[in-house]
């Protein structure tokens, strides 16, 4: 209050303030000069100029100077409509408000005792004259059934104990139709098993069973549906979500670029500033709309909200120009229980990344796995892993990141955690962090080791897109800078195309038995791939992002005879 060059002038811009934050700010009278956080000792405030938002009520607001959101998206009737943004930007808010799980307050904070008719009114005069009047009529008549898939599965074994058949039972007590649709998604054969025994990938696909069972559903809400499924069960998934939906509407907020591109008829971006606020954009086509996330700006509301556009137009298939063999590895076999698998031999070499692909439980982590314990073959060099399901602990962040010397160095600084943006999360407990959070943070302790090769499973799950290529670039000046080499695991082909240098490829038959083939260039191991899922993509013109073709389209049938299924 003393240093506020509008308080000074006899204004409370800062004022004192009975609730538990003890002082707020007047956002109409404060000309975001930025002098109050900079003396602040604590760091305890941000000023963010939000962009021009006269005549908009806050739809929901985080209390007093919190964030809060100002939009809803366009719900259209018999489509799929899509979210895509940032992480923390109130992409589930939402969700929660359109799906009745949280009332929205207008940005005040009294409205708690208000009647549910009260409330439905004044959403339905906000938003008269739009498709969503006729939308909140509908849902304050109960007129619409909402069927929820959300992003946090692995709560589920917390709420529910049972079989997966108990589960499936409880929304749907037709036993051929929960059957067929239990076969679709590939759960008929763990029907019997315990929920709490199940996989990440299990558990994703025995939640999108039970959303798209629920009985009478009128509106489908997917939150997130593509993590921890490999390529193939993310593709077959979408197109049980389309089949569904067909005749039905459904909201998805989604990151694979390649999943939204074939799922979505329209889209929204949702922008802002994590903590601050978020804003959507008008409704776009699914193509136009990924395109302009993609390019960082929304012609219709004149607005940017990243400096730099995205572009895919990568050299994937330049030749190899690497030649000191860091390590090799002869053909191995490595057995588990009833399951085994063979790995051909191969080599990787300083400043490389080695992606590898393939369906799950085809033993990519148990290679990796006998990458990171080997000794011998491998001489002594020492190995850094992330594993695929990170531990949570009350550890605080940076209790356990400054254990390492090298958290202090000046280029672990620069490379690894400013740009993972880990100072936020420091002072948190390591089990109150969000999904993209706790990947951020496990990435940054892998690469704090000292280690020569580095090993990352599946560093995309919960991450954004902006996220996904921060941290592809991070790898990228990581492994080249200091001259070490990585193996990634991943699913999302578009990141293990931006990222790797050549491409391991595993098939064979999940959970009996995998083949891993040796290192092969990107061309050559995406085609051996592709030609597996009987899938190709074409390029789009402009930023040069992949786009599944039309089976049995001319584009698909051209590429497929001349054997380019990634590239062409
Ligand atoms: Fe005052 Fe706003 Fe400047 Fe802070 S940013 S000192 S509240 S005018």
């Amino acid at each position: 209050m003393k240093s506020c060059p509008v308080n000074m002038k006899g204004a409370d811009c800062i004022y004192e303030d009975k609730t538990d934050k003890k002082a707020g700010i007047d956002e109409i009278l404060c000309t975001g000069c930025g002098i109050c956080p900079k003396i602040c000792p604590f760091d305890a405030l941000t000023i963010i100029n939000l962009p021009d938002t006269k005549g908009l009520e806050a739809l929901h607001q985080y209390g007093l100077n919190g964030f809060r959101i100002f939009h809803l998206p366009l719900i259209q009737e018999s489509a799929i409509t899509g979210i895509v943004g940032r992480n923390g930007i109130g992409k589930s808010t939402v969700i929660n408000v359109l799906s009745k799980t949280i009332r929205a307050n207008f940005g005040k904070f009294d409205l708690s005792s208000i009647s549910d008719e009260e409330y439905f009114s004044r959403l339905i005069q906000l938003f008269k004259g739009t498709a969503l009047q006729n939308y909140f009529t509908k849902l304050s008549r109960e007129e619409i059934r909402i069927a929820y898939k959300p992003q946090q599965i692995v709560s589920i074994p917390h709420v529910f104990k049972g079989t997966v058949n108990e589960l499936l039972t409880r929304v749907c007590d037709d036993e051929e139709r929960k059957k067929s649709m239990a076969e679709k998604l590939h759960v008929a054969h763990i029907l019997d098993r315990d929920i709490a025994v199940l996989s990440g990938g299990e558990l994703q696909r025995v939640a999108l069973c039970s959303c798209l069972l629920k009985k009478d559903a009128t509106l489908y809400i997917f939150d997130e549906v593509t993590n921890y499924l490999d390529i193939y069960e993310r593709l077959n998934s979408a197109s049980v979500i389309k089949e569904v939906v067909a005749s039905n509407t459904a909201l998805v907020v989604e990151h694979d670029l390649i999943v939204m591109d074939f799922l979505l008829d329209f889209l929204h971006i949702m922008y802002g500033q994590e903590g601050a606020y978020g804003m959507l954009t008008g409704v776009k086509s699914a193509k136009a709309g990924i395109n302009d996330y993609l390019g960082g700006y929304s012609k219709e509301e004149n607005v940017r909200f990243r400096d730099k556009a995205i572009s895919f137009d990568k050299d994937s298939v330049s030749e190899d120009k690497r030649i000191d063999v860091f390590v090799s590895w002869g053909e191995r076999k490595i057995e588990a229980g009833n399951f085994s698998v063979t790995v051909q031999d191969g080599d990787v070499k300083k400043g490389e990344i080695v992606g590898i692909i393939g369906r799950n439980a085809l033993g990519k982590s148990l290679f990796l796995k006998s990458v990171a314990h080997a000794e011998g073959e491998f001489g002594m060099l020492a190995i850094s892993y992330k594993e695929q399901l990170i531990e949570r602990s009350d550890t605080l962040v940076l209790s356990e990141l400054s254990q390492f010397p090298n958290y202090t160095d000046t280029f672990y600084q620069m490379y690894v955690l400013d740009p993972l943006n880990i100072a936020p999360l420091l002072e948190r407990e390591i089990s109150d962090l969000s999904g993209g959070e706790l990947q951020r943070f496990a990435i940054a302790r892998c690469l704090l080791q000292d280690a020569q090769i580095y090993v990352l499973d599946e560093p995309t799950a919960f991450l954004d897109i902006e996220d996904r290529l921060k941290v592809s670039k991070v790898l990228r000046n990581f492994v080249t800078l200091k001259g070490r080499s990585a193996f990634i695991v991943d699913h999302d082909l578009v990141f293990m195309d931006y990222l790797s240098d050549k491409l391991m490829v595993f098939e064979g038959k999940p959970g009996l038995e995998g083949f891993g083939l040796s290192p092969m260039s990107m061309r050559d191991g995406m085609n051996h791939f592709l030609k597996q899922l009987k899938i190709t993509f074409r390029r789009d013109d402009g930023n040069k992002r992949p786009r599944i073709n039309k089976l049995g389209s001319v584009k698909d049938q051209e590429q497929k005879k001349s054997g380019e299924y990634y590239y062409a």
